[in-house]
């Protein structure tokens, strides 16, 4: 589970040990202090910061899981189903098994 008030403490000790006076940081971290802010837009200050501090303090926000690899067009710009590509990935046509998606949904969501 997101713990904000550690991912805050740990972006405090960053800022104050790498950017202590570098004032888009400061705003930034700003953002993640305001308990005034809906939390998403306190998470999306954080994970700016953990990118700018080159660690990560909020997972994704998104995660895209493709769990079926079957397509029954043919376009031509596809990477993998045009009738142009000769080497296609092995996992074309394969399909996650419902049991293996539904449990990674349950575990992360
Ligand atoms: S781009 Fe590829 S995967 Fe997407 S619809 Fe076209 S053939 Fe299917």
């Amino acid at each position: 589970m997101f713990d904000l008030a550690r991912a805050l403490s740990r972006a405090e000790e960053l800022t104050a040990s790498r950017f202590p006076d570098h004032p888009g940081i400061a705003a930034l971290l700003a953002r993640a202090r305001d308990d005034g802010l809906p939390h998403t837009q306190r998470t999306a200050a954080l994970r700016l910061l953990g990118a700018l501090f080159d660690e990560p303090l909020v997972g994704p926000q998104i995660v895209h899981l493709d769990i079926i690899g079957v397509c029954n067009a043919n376009c031509v710009y596809c990477r993998d189903h045009s009738p142009y590509v000769n080497d296609r990935e092995p996992w074309r046509n394969r399909e996650m098994p419902y049991e293996l998606a539904a449990q990674i949904g349950r575990a992360h969501v």
